[in-house]
């Protein structure tokens, strides 16, 4: 990577917490493969800050950001135009600057995880899909795996009133809400081509599955976990012993990472280059301290 120099531009990270944060690594590593100028930066950023961020952002005319947890709805409402998944979304996750200053949003989680399932050997045309959880992760994959095709999208989630919300801005029927029980996941299980867990719980190493047991699962389903953490998480340990394909949630990082570039440069990111870098990051973690 070429020196800092007044050629090189800014990419942010904007949340909070951003300590766990493999963005940077994958980001970094690309524009190093890439030669971008550029460099890729984590800021922790309180929710009353983040107007004053993505300004400050836009009038640095930096390159671009990331959203993450907590500030991806805040961060569509900050902006002067979003992309039509942005929106259906409710989400942003990649932000780009004109030179105006104008803020435009993106979202690039569902399609990284489309892409994610495609590389797993797995589709959503014609397929049900079983979501667990019911946050912007869930509604961002929901909304992409419709969009491709999905014949159905069901959801499971601690707080059923909130499965109903998401299942409403899906337009799903009453009967795709389930509740996050042993009923409900045998319900859930017995229909579902593919599983997601969009909840966090797996990001600790001691964490419970959300999937107690995967008796009754289809053959040749798909378990998707969209946690990335050094260890292999309960779901995904879970869903392979009971014969199901699985995969976590580190290639949909990488595409959503890839995908934040057409935004950006004009041109997808490097792909397999910022997954090996967020594997050797995450190797590093898992040996650290
Ligand atoms: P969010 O908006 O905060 O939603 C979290 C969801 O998880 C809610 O439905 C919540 O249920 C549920 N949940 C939280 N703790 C739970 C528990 N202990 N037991 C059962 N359910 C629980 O978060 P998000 O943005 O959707 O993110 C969800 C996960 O996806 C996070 O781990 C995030 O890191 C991951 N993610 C990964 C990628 C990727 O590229 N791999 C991209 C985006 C997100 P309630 O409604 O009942 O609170």
């Amino acid at each position: 990577m070429t020196e800092i120099g007044p050629e090189t531009r800014l990419c942010a990270l904007l949340g909070d917490p951003v300590a766990h944060s493999g963005s940077p690594v994958m980001h970094n590593a690309a524009f190093r493969h890439a030669g971008v100028e550029a460099r890729y930066l984590a800021f922790r950023v309180r929710a009353d800050a983040l107007a004053g961020a993505v300004h400050g952002l836009a009038a640095l005319d930096a390159a671009g950001a990331n959203v993450t947890v907590p500030h991806k709805e805040r961060a569509l409402a900050l902006a002067d135009e979003a992309t039509a998944r942005a929106a259906r979304s409710g989400a942003a996750n990649v932000l780009a600057f004109d030179p105006a200053g104008g803020v435009r949003a993106d979202n690039t989680d569902g399609a990284g995880f489309l892409a994610a399932l495609r590389d797993a050997g797995a589709g959503a045309a014609g397929r049900t899909v079983l979501l667990l959880g019911a946050g912007g992760a869930a509604r961002a994959v929901g909304t992409a795996c419709l969009e491709a095709g999905a014949r159905n999208v069901l959801v499971a989630n601690r707080d059923p009133e909130r499965a109903r919300r998401l299942a409403a801005a899906l337009e799903r029927e009453r009967d795709s809400v389930l509740p996050l029980s042993a009923g409900g996941l045998r319900r859930g299980l017995a229909e579902a081509d593919v599983v997601v867990n969009a909840t966090p719980l797996g990001l600790k190493r001691d964490d419970p599955s959300p999937v107690a047991t995967w008796e009754g699962a289809r053959r040749g389903a798909t378990a998707v976990d969209l946690v990335y953490a050094p260890h292999q998480t309960g779901f995904v340990a879970g869903a392979r012993a009971a014969g199901l394909r699985a995969a976590d949630g580190r290639r949909m990082l990488a595409w959503q990472a890839a995908l934040s570039w057409e935004r950006w440069f004009g041109r997808i990111g490097p792909v397999d280059v910022m997954a090996g870098a967020l594997d050797r990051w995450l190797r590093t973690r898992a040996a650290g301290p």
